[in-house]
Parts: C-alpha cells; sequence; structure tokens
C-alpha cells in the first residue's frame, strides 16, 4: 500500500518512492514517499497559511478536536498497532499499549487546552508600578518542526503534536524513514477530527537533508527533536534564535541496595532493560547491586531473562523481536564482544540472527567499555558490585547522559540521600528508569537534552508569554 505525505491535508507523492520494511524479515509493509526541498517548502507554506486558522480556535475548540483523536484512535487501536509494529518490528503487545499511550498523550494535551493560562502580575510591588497593572497571555509561537525517531513512532509524535495543537500552533512532522506509516495515518484521523488543513503537515525523506531544511527554514519558529544526541547537538548550534526542545539519549542506571526487595526489582529490571529489545532512550543499561546481595540478583536477572520469548512480533506471545536494521543488531554484538575481550563476564544470551539478538546479562563489566559509556540502544544490560552508597551515586553520575535514574531499597534516608545527589532530569525510588507516565514532566539534564516533555510542559515550551500592561 502506498502512504503519500500529507500536505495542506492533501496526500501529496513525489517520484522517490522508498518501501518501508518489516525489521525482522524484511517484508515490505508499505511504500513512502521521499520529499524534496520544494516539498519541505509547501508543507512549511501550508503550516503557515493554517496559522491563523489555529490562532483564532477558542481553547474549547482545541481540546474538542484532541478529544475527538482520544476517541478515535481507540476506536481504531487494533490498526494502528498493527502498523506499529510492522513498521518497528515492535512486538504487538507493547504496541497495543504504545497505542493506549498515545490515546493519553492527547488526552491530557485536550484537557491542557482547557487550562491554559497566563497570569496577573504584581507590578506596584516596585514603586515605579504604581498604578500600573498587567497580565501574560499565552501566545503559539507559529509553526513547529517536530522530528521524531523510530521507537515509538505514534506516542512520541503526540508528544509533540498534541501540546503544539493545544496551545495553536500548526506542525510540519518528519518522522523516522525508518517508521513513517503511523504518522500518516494519524494526520488523516486528525483531518477527520476537524483539524484546520494545513494545521498538521507530515512530510518524509532523509533526515539529513529534508529534516535540515525543515528546521532551518526561516518560518520555522521551534524545532521539538527527539532522537540522537549527535543530531540534536547538530540541531541546537545551528538554530540560532529558534526555540529548541531536545529529548535526546541515556544510558540508564539503577542502584539495588542490600535491603531492596529483589524478587520485584529484578523482575522489574528485566522488563526495564529488554522492553523493545532495549531501544528505549530509558531503556536499564547499567544495574549497580550493593556486593552483599549481588550474587543473588544476578541468579534471578538471569533466570527471568531466559523466560523471555523471542520470535515474530505479530505473535502475541512475543517478548523480544529483532532491532530496526541487521547493522544495528551487528553493532550490539560487537559491544557485547568488547565487553567481554575487556572482562566482563557474559551470563546468559548475545547471539544474534539476522536483526534479532537474544537478551544479554553482563556482570563485571569495565567502567571504560562502550556498553558502560555509550548508550547501547539494545536488549543487552551490565550489572557490577558496590560496597556503599556513595560509590554507586559516584558510577550512576559518571555518564555524559542525564535522563532518568533510580535506587532500589526500604531505607527512605539512602534513597531521598541519592535522588538529592544523582544528576537527572527524573529519579525514581523503588522503579526502574525506565518508568513513564505521559502527564508527567520528562526530560533530561547533560547530553540527554533541553526541556521537558508531558502535554503540560511542552505547552509552555510551545507558547510565548506576552505581556499585557495597563495604566490604570
Ligand atoms: P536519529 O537517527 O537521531 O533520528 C531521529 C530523527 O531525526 C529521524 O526522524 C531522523 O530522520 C531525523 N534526522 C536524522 N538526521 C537529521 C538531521 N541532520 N537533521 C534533522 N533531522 C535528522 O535517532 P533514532 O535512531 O531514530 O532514535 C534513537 C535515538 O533517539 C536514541 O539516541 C534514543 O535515546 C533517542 N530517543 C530519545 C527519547 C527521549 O525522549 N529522550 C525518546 C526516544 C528516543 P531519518 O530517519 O530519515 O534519518
Amino acid at each position: 500500500m502506498d502512504y503519500p505525505m500529507r500536505i495542506g491535508g492533501e496526500p501529496v507523492a513525489s517520484a522517490q518512492p522508498l518501501d518501508v520494511r518489516l525489521p525482522y524479515d524484511g517484508t515490505t509493509v508499505g511504500t513512502i514517499f521521499q520529499a524534496g526541498r520544494e516539498l519541505v517548502e509547501a508543507a512549511v507554506k501550508a503550516a503557515k497559511a493554517a496559522g491563523g486558522a489555529m490562532r483564532e480556535m477558542i481553547l474549547d475548540e482545541r481540546a474538542t478536536i484532541l478529544r475527538k483523536a482520544y476517541d478515535r484512535l481507540l476506536e481504531r487501536k487494533e490498526e494502528f498497532a498493527k502498523a506499529i509494529s510492522s513498521e518497528s518490528g515492535k512486538p504487538i503487545k507493547e504496541a497495543r499499549m504504545e497505542v493506549d499511550r498515545s490515546a493519553l498523550t492527547l488526552l491530557f494535551s485536550s484537557e491542557e487546552a482547557h487550562r491554559l493560562h497566563g497570569e496577573v502580575v504584581p507590578m506596584d510591588a516596585s514603586p515605579g508600578g504604581r498604578g500600573h497593572m498587567a497580565m501574560t497571555v499565552r501566545e503559539p509561537v507559529g509553526v513547529i518542526a517536530a522530528i521524531t525517531p523510530f521507537n515509538f513512532p505514534l506516542n512520541l509524535a503526540m508528544h509533540k503534536i498534541g501540546p503544539a495543537l493545544a496551545a495553536g500552533n500548526t506542525v510540519v512532522h518528519k518522522p523516522a524513514s525508518a517508521t513513517p506509516i503511523s504518522a500518516i495515518m494519524m494526520a488523516d484521523l486528525f483531518t477527520e477530527c476537524g483539524l484546520p488543513k494545513g494545521a498538521l503537515n507530515v512530510i518524509t525523506g532523509p533526515g539529513g537533508s529534508i529534516g535540515e531544511h525543515l528546521c532551518f527554514h526561516q518560518d520555522v519558529a521551534m524545532i521539538t527533536f527527539t532522537g540522537s544526541p549527535e543530531v540534536g547537538l547538530r540541531l541546537r548550534n545551528l538554530a540560532g534564535m529558534k526555540r529548541v526542545t531536545l529529548e535526546l539519549g541515556n544510558n540508564s542506571a539503577v542502584i539495588v541496595e542490600g535491603d531492596a526487595n529483589l524478587e520485584e526489582a529484578a523482575a522489574r529490571c528485566v522488563a526495564g532493560s529488554f522492553a523493545h529489545s532495549g531501544q528505549v532512550c530509558i531503556s536499564v543499561q547499567r544495574i549497580f547491586v550493593e556486593e552483599t546481595v549481588r550474587s543473588e540478583f544476578m541468579d534471578r536477572m538471569v533466570e527471568l531473562t531466559e523466560k523471555l520469548k523471542l520470535g515474530h512480533p505479530h505473535d502475541p506471545g512475543t517478548d523480544i523481536s529483532s532491532l530496526i536494521t541487521e547493522k544495528e543488531a551487528e553493532r550490539v554484538e560487537s559491544w557485547i564482544d568488547e565487553a567481554v575481550r575487556h572482562g566482563a563476564r557474559l551470563l546468559t544470551g548475545g547471539v544474534r540472527k539476522r536483526a534479532t539478538v537474544e537478551p544479554a546479562v553482563l556482570a563485571d563489566v569495565p567502567a571504560n567499555v562502550q556498553i558502560s559509556c555509550k548508550e547501547a540502544f539494545g536488549p543487552v544490560v551490565g550489572i557490577n558490585g558496590y560496597r556503599n552508597l556513595e560509590e554507586a551515586v559516584a558510577r550512576v553520575n559518571e555518564s555524559d547522559y542525564g535522563l532518568q535514574a533510580g535506587i532500589y531499597t526500604r531505607d527512605i534516608t539512602k534513597a531521598f540521600t541519592a535522588a538529592r545527589k544523582v544528576r537527572v532530569g527524573g529519579f525514581m525510588i523503588n522503579e526502574i528508569p525506565q518508568y513513564r507516565v505521559d502527564q508527567m514532566p520528562y526530560g533530561g539534564v547533560k547530553l540527554s537534552g533541553t526541556g521537558r516533555e508531558g502535554p503540560k510542559y511542552a505547552i509552555e515550551e510551545m507558547t510565548e508569554p506576552k505581556l499585557i500592561c495597563w495604566k490604570v
């Protein structure tokens, strides 16, 4: 089936088709069309032209469209789940969860549209403010370029599109080339729900050319990007006066204290390490366990990991399917080999078959190998022992990234000591760093990015507070 782009509410194809393939076995699942610069121009023009209609729409009208999109998406859950699973290779049970979460992201965006407000400014707190009153109103920034990665093709797009529309902006969305189908389907769903034509445009094609052309277009007011730190940093460095929100990578760490509930900690760590084959920005990658319970915790991790079922992503029993490409699977395999060559012990998994890698648990991973210091984005986790909490916190902070981290302990003092000392955007107590619900503020420090998502927080980034002052 063909999936043309959507510009100004209309399907638009180009002379450069590209097949989208199921990563697990290479089956073609659809054909998209790659934009050139002229279609980027057309999409931005359509978004700019729709700006007036979105700005004039009252909050309740925007909220109603988003609420309808929430309802319709849930009605068509299975169809969207199948599309996500086919384009990304994500197991179908996880794809269904992604559709549920995407719908909730739209519901929260709808609710936030009803709550969008400025504030009264206490002008007479300054002597010069005598006789003056002022308030702020939150105005849309204009055309927003939304660029999204392959791993959550629908929900990460909704985290940009939902808040942008709630705030009265218009959007040009460029999904990842591997996973554009659910985004194109979503643009049609929004049109059916009454969104003005041109308020949401979807263009497809290579990020390095059309993505950049879109971001640096003079009529684009803001870039909201989720993806790799390399690309994010480049966009920020070139963005000039444009607003930029960056949601980038991580190598999430979790501390397991000797007093923790080990059964629960191990079960959650296995889930957090291997969901979507570890291709989650907050996937559990580094586990630091107090020496006293290290061997018991490792045994539990291995036992649970070996129970995971590998298979075709459409099989409802599958826990682990392929990575996004065979090349990525080869990279993960080579990182495991490197860790083992430098003294790590491979406790289970790590065998690659085409694009699929068996979930791998490593122990005693040296601090200088790639699995310790870079983002693995694959089904591999390393476990290391520690003697005291200070040492564990130092190891967690030995990272260029800072998205989320966590601790398992029954000692509240230790939990909050770690929460205060670990440098991240979000810290979880008795929960894995992979934990996220869609209304919470979400974003990182250091190389993990700038700005926050979660509809309430994204709307703050996507609006300008305009001051209106009057002399009474
Ligand atoms: P990626 O290679 O950086 O691609 C992300 C998006 O950027 C794609 O749409 C890509 O298009 C586009 N792109 C590539 N080069 C570009 C350029 N020069 N200018 C503008 N756009 C460009 O990332 P990915 O491999 O899809 O995703 C994995 C990364 O995303 C990981 O690092 C992961 O941690 C991060 N991530 C972060 C979060 C978060 O919330 N913090 C969530 C999910 C993922 P093409 O596909 O056409 O190349």
